[in-house]
């Protein structure tokens, strides 16, 4: 890789080309990569500060009309163990949150065909009402599209039926969307792995209407599955794109990029087998690889998969999972790839608070969230537990000072004197993170029954 370009990259005079992304992956060492993305970092950043935020996740329904192959949290409406959370729950998570100087929400479910529009304008309208101070960011891509579909609301284009949905939400409360259910853009994968979830185009759809009401938002992306390097690679061209048009047109934009290896645990797709379990898949290219390289970063959307057999004749079939380092590699590309997207987020929620601590020398300049609840990835089989302190020691071990920051990433507070909530334990042997809480499904009563044999005693008796 040309060093004068990646010199470039660093200090924003250039941009990486979709081809010169995917080199990355394949010609430079995780060390070097993660010395020019910490670079670029740094470049944006400056050296002193990383921020986390204080929020909570709110997992208001876990009903969900979809069924993404890589999801252990949705559940039908008739399941035992599923759940609709009522308003007054939902604010009272809200008050524990405000209680520990929390300042926003990350307000996500299942999509529930039961929940009309008015339950959701109803709930904005609550929340705004109880905890002005608090930060709703709220209800993904794919939310809106079954929205759409839900509410059949009136318009000629896709971006009008959102744009009547949004607009109550946006006037009741809503402040900004998160950009859950990314996954990964390109097509072929995506409609593999996201049974019932809307696709690419409708994702962006969602994110530009988001955009022209002045809202900001979140860009995330989940890798290590069936997808290819090159549709990583691609997903974060897509995103780079449209960045440029919502700054162009001067009203929200994307702030953040968060990307992730998929969980495997309580999941159909992580019954898929992994790839490379003999000598011939060593030998060959992961069908995956194989597929991406044929949509050639969206320039070829039209693809006869047939033709690409045998090679891709597994593409499905099999699964490469990721582990740290491809993790902290995708995450370095990240950042020198979204030379337009302020912050890369890192992933401890998935990778553990050391990979997350990590990832602060691979790019990211933000450690993410103490998450008091989390019920998505911990379905998964991932649950890791952080506190402020603990959040705090991760960032200043790494080298910086911890700083606390809002949606906007603006500076709510930095920890850089005795007060600091690191600072403040004595001992650390002594401390443990509470465990998050995490959303039970409320007891459901069974119907009393008599079967036929105890009716027969009652009637005897
Ligand atoms: S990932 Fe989200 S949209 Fe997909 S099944 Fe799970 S809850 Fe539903």
């Amino acid at each position: 890789m040309d060093q004068g370009l990646l010199a470039a990259v660093v200090s924003g005079s250039a941009r990486l080309t979709p081809e010169q992304g995917l080199s990355l992956y394949h010609r430079m060492s995780l060390p070097e990569l993660g010395r020019w993305a910490d670079a670029r970092c740094r470049q944006i950043h400056g050296d002193a500060l990383r921020t986390y935020v204080i929020d909570r996740n709110i997992n208001y329904t876990n009903v969900c009309s979809a069924k993404c192959t890589f999801c252990a949290f949705r559940r039908d409406a008739e399941d035992h163990d599923s759940y609709t959370l009522e308003h007054r729950q939902i604010l009272h998570k809200i008050g524990e949150l405000a209680a520990i100087g929390g300042t926003q929400i990350l307000m996500q479910g299942g999509m529930n065909p039961a929940l009309p529009l008015d339950w959701y304008v109803d709930l904005l309208h609550a929340i705004k009402r109880e905890y002005p101070q608090i930060h709703v960011h709220g209800f993904s891509p794919p939310e809106f599209i079954e929205f759409v579909h839900f509410f059949n609301p009136p318009g000629a284009t896709l971006e009008e039926k959102i744009l009547y949905v949004m607009k109550p939400l946006r006037e009741a409360g809503l402040d900004s969307v998160p950009g859950g259910g990314g996954e990964i853009f390109a097509p072929a994968p995506r409609r593999k792995i996201g049974l019932g979830k809307c696709d690419a185009e409708s994702w962006l759809s969602v994110m530009k209407v988001a955009h022209s009401l002045g809202m900001f938002t979140s860009a995330t992306m989940m890798f290590g599955h069936i997808e290819g390097y090159a549709d990583r690679i691609d997903h974060m061209r897509m995103v780079r794109e449209k960045q440029d048009a919502a700054l162009a047109a001067g009203r929200g934009h994307y702030t953040a990029f968060i990307s992730w290896p998929f969980q495997r645990e309580n999941t159909p797709l992580g019954r898929v087998k992994d790839w490379g379990m003999n000598q011939a898949e060593l030998d060959a290219e992961f069908p995956g690889d194989v597929v991406a390289r044929a949509y050639d970063f969206g320039r070829n959307p039209e693809v006869d998969h047939k033709a690409l057999r045998p090679a891709a004749a597994e593409f499905g079939r099999r699964v490469r999972m990721s582990g740290a380092s491809d993790y902290l590699r995708t995450q370095a590309i990240s950042r020198l790839m979204l030379d337009n997207v302020y912050s890369i987020g890192s992933s401890w929620v998935t990778m553990g608070p050391h990979i997350g601590q990590l990832g602060l020398a691979y790019g990211a300049s933000d450690m993410g969230s103490v998450m008091m609840e989390e019920n998505v990835v911990s379905s998964a089989g991932t649950t890791y537990c952080l506190d402020e302190a603990v959040l705090c020691r991760l960032i200043r071990d790494a080298g910086f000072t911890p700083a606390q920051r809002n949606n906007r990433y603006d500076i709510v507070r930095i920890h850089d004197g005795a007060d600091s909530p690191d600072l403040q334990v004595t001992d650390w042997s002594q401390h443990r993170a509470r465990k998050m809480h995490q959303e039970m499904p409320r007891e459901k009563t069974e119907p009393l029954t008599i079967s036929i044999a105890k009716a027969s005693t009652l009637q005897e008796a």
